[in-house]
């Protein structure tokens, strides 16, 4: 048992908006995404420097999250989930792709402490920065110990990671759970739960977070989406020049795809790719079909199922 003084929460930081910088403060939407360090964020709370650890894990615009980012950030929150007095961890994270982030952290690590993901719609030095409540809220869950999992915190939500979306370009509050609304909420620093998080069909089997260390170069999964005039041809080109391990296709509707760029899958598939057809549609996710060509991504948007592909890829190799 450790004594509550003993007990840390670590953040670590990774750039975005929420350690961002707007050089001229009457165009604050003009700023640099990933300019302040973690050290600095934190000092601005003011809170207890003993119980929170930090690290700056790298310094990007999350649009820019890649692999290599990926890597890095499993192999640190994995290690700090391992410290016994370490009881949760909080990442700052950019909006851009942060779901992307929480769906493969939850998948690899699937921690039985809280790991909240956190971030900002207006950059540090904005006026009325959203950053630093924002960054309380996920420490106030980060130190909640009937919490786990990896959630995202926003504007006062809390949501699930396989259930959140960034739905709004600007919004202070640009995430949404969908119909089933935020899982919980911080009011004055306080987590109170709404409802449990829904279940959800991981990809089997995962690699583990040794496994995907020691893997050095990670399935190729690329992402298409179907509209008027899909003629296929960007994945034509693709299968002589530069194929891909694996397509997710974000089809309209219930994952429909145009003829042609059916057939240009169709060609990836005999040629040795994986093809998950998931929905362009942010909600309902896709049904099978009795006429399937490919695999469907379920409930996962196409965004998820690019990771579970990934991850399911990786096992297979
Ligand atoms: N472009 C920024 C990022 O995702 C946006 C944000 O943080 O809100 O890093």
């Amino acid at each position: 048992m450790i004594e509550k003084k003993n007990k840390k929460v670590v953040v670590l930081a990774t750039g975005g908006t929420i350690a961002g910088w707007a050089s001229d403060l009457n165009a604050p939407h003009n700023y640099q995404a990933g300019q302040i360090e973690v050290a600095q964020l934190l000092m601005e709370l003011k809170e207890s420097p003993h119980n929170i650890l930090s690290e700056q894990i790298t310094q990007i615009d999350s649009k820019d999250a890649d692999d290599a980012f990926w890597r890095v950030l499993a192999k640190r929150a994995a290690y700090w989930l391992e410290q016994t007095e370490v009881i949760g961890l909080v990442v700052t994270h950019g909006t851009d792709t942060l779901e992307e982030t929480a769906y493969f952290l939850q998948a690899v690590l699937q921690p039985n402490k809280p790991l909240v993901l956190t971030c900002a719609m207006l950059a540090a030095n904005a006026p009325n920065s959203d950053g630093p409540g924002n960054l309380k809220d996920a420490l106030a869950l980060a130190f909640d110990e009937s919490a786990s999992g990896v959630m995202v915190v926003c504007a006062g939500d809390v949501h699930a990671a396989h259930e959140v979306q960034k739905i709004h370009s600007l919004r202070l509050n640009p995430f949404s759970s969908g119909d089933l609304g935020p899982m919980g909420q911080i009011v004055n620093g306080e987590f109170k739960r709404l409802r449990p998080a829904s279940s959800i069909r991981w990809p089997q089997p995962l690699p583990s977070v040794k496994d995907l260390l020691a893997d050095q170069s990670w399935p190729r999964v690329l992402l298409v989406v179907n509209h008027a005039g899909n003629d296929g041809s960007m994945v034509r080109a693709m299968l002589t020049h530069d194929a891909p391990d694996g397509w997710v296709v974000a089809g309209t509707g219930n994952g429909t795809l145009d003829h042609a760029l059916q057939d240009a899958l169709e060609q990836a598939q005999t040629q040795g790719a994986r093809v998950i057809r998931a929905s362009r549609c942010s909600w309902g996710g896709v049904q099978s079909r009795a006429d399937d060509l490919f695999a469907h991504a379920g409930q996962l948007t196409a965004v998820q199922a690019r990771v579970a592909l990934m991850l399911a890829l990786m096992v297979k190799k």
